[in-house]
């Protein structure tokens, strides 16, 4: 059976990279019926805290990447410390004593002969256990290693480049690397997707595997996000959390349909729903060269879900955005004002400001708008609309006639009698349709805007 883990350190919240790792593991393990397994890899107590747990867990629920099986490193380090014994009974790692002393001196020595500094083995052979604080090195297979990456194809690296690098510190704390071995080990990993800024550290992991005689898993190294500036993506770019995604009012689904496509890719398809992504998603379609991220495609493929998301479940998703006088409403009435305004909007922040004007009274009006489309004309053409907006029947042909028959009368424009009715409605000088206003607003709360409007 597949088994796929998303592994975060949770010294941050979680970003726009991590939740792409995440979802193609957890597509890749659903698709085929595996496991997706989530490990919290907090074993730096220094910098791991608590609330980025929470706010991991939370961020990938709300996406709806649900994790099949939970672990924390920081409850299996009983797992790790027997690993460290039997490889130290075995030969395969060592404890080394080297003071920082002698470890300074020994690579200011490789510098100044040019060489790269590394750990020269000095404790390699020391058998009996001295009174010293230590730490444990790998005992590194003098041997070339290589995988066959799912993106890159063959990589291939050769004990020149490693000397015998720390499992575990002095404190006895574990090093990410063996952790991550161990872990993956144990779990019974079959495949790990993730950042390719990763592959020197699976290089290093390829020679625990050899030591501990286990098969690795079959690696895919997926390409950085970069920004505008073919920089790596950071906040700097304004790139944002998956929390504050949620809070700026986007939806997880186009959220997860611009992470899926960032990297990987179906034919020309752009569009997909978790059903489609479960249904296509291989291995084969991840992108070999960085992706450049695009906050404006993100805001269109936003704007594309929420036209496309049924209005009561927009009622739902949009609900916390909602002002008061909005969330005392009639659900029925707002979910009115959701359906016009829906295909307007970008965010579920934007929907929510949007409809705004249906639930309250305008306070202020459009200042611009005012000046450009009232004049001395403004009062009386609204004070005859009344009348007539009391007998239409409410069609948007009707309704054009009305307004077409109140210019004629009075000698004005008709976008001035249109908008003169909008402003007095909404306060604003955009929107939708002046029939549609009207028959969400109703006739009585229409008159009594008008009258407000040029008392
Ligand atoms: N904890 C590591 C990280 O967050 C995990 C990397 C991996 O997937 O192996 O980068």
């Amino acid at each position: 059976m597949e088994r796929l883990r998303f592994a975060p350190s949770p010294t941050g919240h979680l970003h726009i990279g991590g939740l792409r790792t995440a979802l193609y593991n957890y597509l890749y393990a659903k698709k085929n019926n595996g496991a997706f397994i989530l490990r919290i890899e907090d074993t730096d107590l220094e910098r791991s805290e608590q609330i980025y747990t929470e706010s991991i867990l939370e961020a990938l629920l709300w996406c709806g990447l649900k994790w099949d099986e939970i672990y924390y490193q920081s409850q299996r380090t009983y797992i790790y410390q027997a690993y460290i014994d039997n490889m130290l009974k075995n030969g395969t790692a060592y404890k080394c004593y080297c003071t920082k002393e002698r470890l300074d001196e020994l690579k200011r020595d490789q510098i100044k002969k040019g060489e790269n500094p590394h750990y020269d083995g000095f404790c390699k052979n020391i058998k009996e256990n001295l009174d010293k604080p230590y730490v444990v090195r790998i005992n590194l297979p003098q041997k070339d290693v290589s995988f066959n990456d799912s993106v890159h194809g063959e990589l291939k690296f050769s004990s020149k480049e490693f000397d015998d690098f720390i499992l575990q510190r002095s404190d006895g704390s574990f090093m990410y690397n063996f952790t991550n071995v161990v872990d993956d080990i144990e779990m019974n990993i079959t495949h790990v997707i993730r950042g390719d800024d990763h592959i020197t550290n699976t290089a290093k992991q390829l020679y625990i595997y050899s030591v501990l005689n286990a098969k690795a898993p079959q690696f895919a190294h997926i390409p950085m996000i970069l920004g505008p500036d073919k920089k790596r993506l950071s906040k700097r770019h304004g790139a944002q959390s998956v929390i504050e995604y949620k809070q700026i009012g986007f939806l997880p689904a186009s959220l997860l349909n611009y992470l899926a496509r960032l990297g990987w890719s179906h034919g020309d398809e752009e569009i997909f729903t978790m059903d489609k992504l479960l249904e296509y998603f291989d291995l084969e379609g991840l992108n070999k060269s960085p992706a450049v991220f695009d906050h404006k495609k993100l805001l269109w493929l936003n704007g594309y879900f929420i036209r496309n998301t049924q209005t009561k479940d927009l009622y739902g998703l949009s609900f916390e955005f909602l002002s008061q006088n909005c969330k005392n409403q009639d659900k029925e009435y707002v979910e009115k004002a959701i359906e016009v305004m829906k295909p307007r909007v970008e965010t579920l922040v934007d929907l929510a400001q949007s409809i705004e004007f249906f639930c309250s009274r305008p306070e202020i009006y459009d200042e611009k708008g005012t000046r450009k489309y009232t004049n001395q004309n403004t009062k009386a053409i609204l004070v005859a609309s009344i009348d007539k907006i009391k007998k239409v029947e409410f069609t948007h042909d009707n309704f054009q006639m009305l307004v077409n028959d109140l210019a004629t009368e009075f000698g004005e424009k008709v976008v001035n009698v249109a908008q003169g009715i909008r402003i007095a409605l909404s306060g604003k000088s955009a929107g939708p349709g002046l029939s549609e206003m009207i028959e969400i607003l109703g006739i009585s709360e229409s008159i009594d805007r008008i009258k407000l409007f040029i008392e």
